[in-house]
């Protein structure tokens, strides 16, 4: 059995005031202990979200974590950063980091590997543009995204991690992948890791992200290969994240 996994991340929202009041209202969260619960603010307020969910069992991520061990690179920050502020990991390969910020799956993989030597939990972001999907590539880009990261460090680098697939076309814009749609490429991701290792493919974490909120959350998490859910814009309100948190089987 799967143990349910729900995270909000809250890409580049929120001050220190909003933050402390949806802090707050995720602090209801504490008694659900049958389901993982993380959120991911944005750098500058790890420390305050960090002691605001002290106690709740909600667990805080980064957005983003640089490969690099430390040294030279401006704007970034390291896998050590992280642990020294009480994170208990980060999202790898984020579309928007994926398409904004030029990520390559190498780099992904990377970071991947950084975060999991670090004995943190790494998020694999995987997931389809819309001109992708058109042209019949769904299956061959996630499998690419999660081949990366598969063949370089195997399976095993899996133990513990979650992956998230967020078609991109679904992300921020209110067209949600419908169950049966987001189930069909989950099933083919366990697939690619069964391949590799069945006993890990059966344990691995497949969230799906993608304007999930707490209408739709239901129907999604009632499909047999969705274990849970990464949530962008409506994690920013506490009780539709609640909402969501409540749905997942
Ligand atoms: P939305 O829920 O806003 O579509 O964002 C999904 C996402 O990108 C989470 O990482």
């Amino acid at each position: 059995m799967r143990r349910p996994w729900v995270a909000g991340n809250w890409k580049m929202n929120g001050l220190r005031e909003t933050n402390a009041l949806l802090a707050k209202g995720l602090s209801l969260l504490a008694a659900e202990r049958e389901i993982d619960i993380c959120v991911a603010p944005p750098a500058p307020y790890w420390l305050q979200v960090v002691d605001a969910m002290e106690g709740t069992g909600v667990r805080v991520l980064a957005q983003n974590v640089s490969e690099h061990a430390g040294g030279a690179h401006t704007g970034e920050h390291s896998v050590s950063m992280l642990q020294d502020c009480g994170l208990a990991g980060a999202l790898v390969g984020h579309s928007e980091r994926r398409q904004l910020h030029g990520e390559t799956d190498v780099v992904v993989a990377e970071k991947f590997a950084a975060v999991r030597k670090a004995g943190l939990q790494p998020v694999l972001c995987v997931g389809e543009t819309l001109d992708e999907r058109r042209a019949g590539e769904t299956l061959s880009v996630v499998s690419r995204q999660l081949l990366a990261v598969l063949e370089s460090q195997g399976p095993d680098a899996f133990d513990g991690a979650v992956l998230a697939y967020e078609p991109v076309w679904a992300i921020g814009t209110g067209l949600t992948a419908t169950p049966e749609q987001a189930q069909a490429v989950h099933a083919s991701l366990r697939a690619v890791m069964a391949a590799f290792d069945a006993d890990r493919a059966g344990q691995l974490r497949i969230v799906y992200g993608g304007s999930v909120k707490a209408g739709n959350a239901a129907g999604l998490f009632a499909m047999p290969d969705i274990d849970g859910a990464l949530v962008g814009g409506a994690s920013l309100d506490a009780q539709e994240f609640l909402g969501i948190c409540h749905a997942v089987r």
